[in-house]
């Protein structure tokens, strides 16, 4: 995809006006195809100071369901250093499959579930045109799943 990019190489000349033009774009290409409502989005050059208390907060991007907002910060908090493209759109990836639990599935909740990882993860490959991995999984407390990283990244 020609926004994928775009958005690549706005971060790599670390322009935020860029950056946010594409994350727009992407976001609204996204929203178009799922045939949902757009969702607000915010760049942001650091990691806030104070990010929501709750589930939908990863590393590097949060989304709220109530404002329909997703944040995403190009820096990391402690080292100050850029994030890395791939990560940066794979937590766009992974924050507007959160709008789309809200928009699309009609949930009054949105957990990290393996569906929910697999969907993330169609978008970022669809995103890049790169071929969807087979992900692996490991268990972790509570019946939960996490993506075991070194594995998928091997078999890939
Ligand atoms: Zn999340």
């Amino acid at each position: 995809m020609e926004i994928a990019q775009h958005l690549q190489s706005a971060m790599q000349a670390e322009r935020i006006s860029d950056v946010r033009k594409a994350c727009a774009e992407f976001l609204a290409a996204a929203s178009d195809f799922y045939g949902v409502a757009n969702c607000g989005m915010r760049v942001l050059a650091a990691r806030p100071l104070r990010v929501r208390e709750n589930w939908t907060t990863e590393l590097f991007g949060d989304y709220s369901s109530e404002t329909m907002l997703i944040r995403v910060w190009m820096r990391t908090a402690v080292r100050k250093e850029v994030t890395s493209f791939g990560t940066f759109l794979s937590t766009l990836c992974h924050e507007f499959c959160h709008h789309l639990d809200f928009q699309k599935f009609g949930l009054r909740d949105s957990w990290h579930t393996r569906g929910f990882y697999e969907r993330a993860a169609a978008l970022y490959h669809c995103a890049r045109g790169t071929p969807l991995k087979k992900l692996f999984w490991v268990p972790v407390a509570g019946g939960r799943w996490r993506i075991d990283w070194p594995r998928t990244n091997r078999a890939a």
